[in-house]
């Protein structure tokens, strides 16, 4: 296996990813095909921006591929992913619903590194207030 997501894009499917403007604005910049904000985008009923699926997944996964296409530009909350903040127990958790969690933030100082990153993204993009 080359990469850990290889052949896999579970995470692209009926996506939930929430985007910040700095998430659209580099996806615009760097547009594919001519996609339009349009395209990809909408607001939730949290009036957040959200990624758009078509036909079941992400309208930038390349499903036969299983291959982001804007893998360099991908938003920011794909990044961070599979760790996740669970509000509730105010902690970072790697989501169970990827099949290689255990493969990701395996050193414990890249795992605390990144969930304050993540916290600190939260806070400042959706105005979450985070212990
Ligand atoms: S983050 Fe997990 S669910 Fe998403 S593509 Fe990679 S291995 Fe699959
Ligand atoms: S932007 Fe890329 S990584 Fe993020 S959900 Fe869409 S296809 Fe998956």
């Amino acid at each position: 296996m080359r990469n850990k997501c290889e052949n896999c894009g579970k995470c692209c499917l009926e996506t939930e990813m929430i985007l910040s403007f700095e998430d659209i604005e580099l996806i615009k910049k760097n547009s594919i095909d001519n996609i339009g904000e349009g395209d990809f985008v909408f607001k939730n009923e949290n009036e957040q921006f959200q990624l758009k699926n078509i036909d079941g997944h992400c309208v930038f996964l390349n499903y036969s591929a299983k291959k982001c296409k804007i893998y360099e530009f991908r938003p920011q909350g794909c990044r961070f992913y599979p760790l996740i903040y669970d509000i509730s127990k105010k902690k970072c958790l790697l989501d169970d619903d990827c099949p290689r969690n255990d493969q990701f933030y395996n050193k414990k100082q890249s795992l605390k590194i990144t969930c304050s990153n993540l916290k600190r993204f939260l806070e400042q993009q959706f105005t979450l207030k985070i212990d």
